[in-house]
């Protein structure tokens, strides 16, 4: 089965680009942050302090997640058999993500299920420590990146279409804490593997990231195949 690995900080366009790849390639796109976000969502539902790493994990045993996937590939996570697709997609749910993220119980717990989807399908993958900690092996790896203030951009303009009420500063502000939360933790930081292909794409349009990632894709491939 091929790995392709999508990592990068919020904002930097990783699941607009690995879904759009999975439909070209035919391959099964898997969101992690939404496994992330969906454990952030019940323990916060469930007023568990998201300060107490113990009072989390005594509570992991009692989540229930799976996804699903719609006949037209878009993914649907179920938490204790609701959809929480939407849900999980506030500004409160992305700072709560990831807090708990940087638990190693937490990571631990979701580390299975990343694993299992990509034996039996191709999958596009797109999270923080896919190509470092997930699928080291993962055939393909790309750190996909792009300066604050594009990132925080892009982020207002998804959450203001949503109806979400929040200014520019606030999404500023929340992507520097989380890029901080994220890339400082002790277990799994999102940091680039060392074979991965930094693609930056502050300067790019969708498509011209779409082309650039496909080129990279197609020449490791190539490599790839020359070699077995
Ligand atoms: O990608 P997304 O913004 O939905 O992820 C939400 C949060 O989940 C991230 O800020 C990060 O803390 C965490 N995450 C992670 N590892 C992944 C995917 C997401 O730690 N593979």
């Amino acid at each position: 089965m091929i790995k392709i690995a999508i990592d990068g900080p919020s904002g930097s366009g990783k699941s607009t680009l690995a879904r759009s790849l999975a439909k070209k390639l035919g391959y099964t796109y898997v969101d992690t942050g939404a496994l992330y976000r969906a454990v952030a969502l019940f323990m916060t539902e469930n007023k568990v302090d998201l300060d107490s790493s113990d009072r989390i994990c005594s509570r992991l045993a009692d989540i229930s997640l799976s996804i699903v996937y719609s006949e037209d590939g878009t993914q649907h996570v179920y938490l204790c058999g609701e959809d929480v697709s939407e849900k999980i997609r506030t500004s409160e749910i992305s700072m709560a993500a990831s807090k708990v993220s940087a638990i190693p119980a937490v990571r631990n717990f979701l580390l299975k299920t990343q694993r299992n989807i990509a034996q039996s399908a191709n999958v596009i993958m797109d999270g923080r420590d896919i190509g470092t900690v997930i699928f080291p092996d993962a055939d393909v790896k790309i750190f996909l990146t792009a300066g604050n203030e594009s990132r925080a951009e892009r982020r207002y303009a998804e959450l203001i279409g949503k109806g979400e009420n929040i200014t520019f500063q606030k999404v500023l502000e929340d992507m520097g804490k989380r890029d901080q939360n994220d890339s400082s933790r002790a277990v799994a930081p999102a940091i680039p593997a060392d074979d991965a292909v930094i693609l930056d794409n502050t300067e790019f349009t969708k498509e011209m990231t779409f082309d650039r990632a496909l080129e990279i894709i197609s020449q490791k491939l190539r490599e790839r195949n020359g070699k077995m």
